[in-house]
């Protein structure tokens, strides 16, 4: 089970800035940017690879959660939303997040 599972069902704290039915969404606990945030999903697909054709409403609504933190946080100048697909994107935790990234100036992709 994963590290997300844990947090999800509540067996291991986070610090949690958004929750529905569907998604929560955690603080990163070792942070890359001022602002640094997860969102998971609750049901456990491992990667954004691994969701059914039929199921990637999913991530309309990661994105509708995205833009509620950008405001939140207020770092709706700039941000940024990534997924890690597998072992060559350096995917550590095998259930499906976004990291949303801002607070700074983040420079040119990797
Ligand atoms: P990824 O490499 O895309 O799988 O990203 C995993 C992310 O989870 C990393 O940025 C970690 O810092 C973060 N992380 C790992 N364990 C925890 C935890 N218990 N609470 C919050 N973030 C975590």
């Amino acid at each position: 089970m994963s590290i997300f599972k844990e947090i999800i069902e509540g067996r291991m704290p986070a610090d949690k800035v958004y929750e529905d039915d569907d998604i929560i969404a955690i603080k990163d606990i070792a942070p890359k940017a001022p602002v640094h945030i997860l969102i998971i999903t609750k049901k456990d697909y491992s990667s954004l690879h691994d969701i059914p054709d039929e199921e990637l409403g999913i991530i309309k609504d990661i994105a509708k959660v995205a833009k509620t933190l950008a405001e939140k946080f207020s770092i709706q100048e700039g941000y940024r939303l990534i997924t890690n697909v597998g072992p060559d994107s350096g995917q550590e935790i095998k259930h499906l997040h976004f990291h949303l990234i801002g607070g700074k100036k983040l420079g040119s992709m990797a």
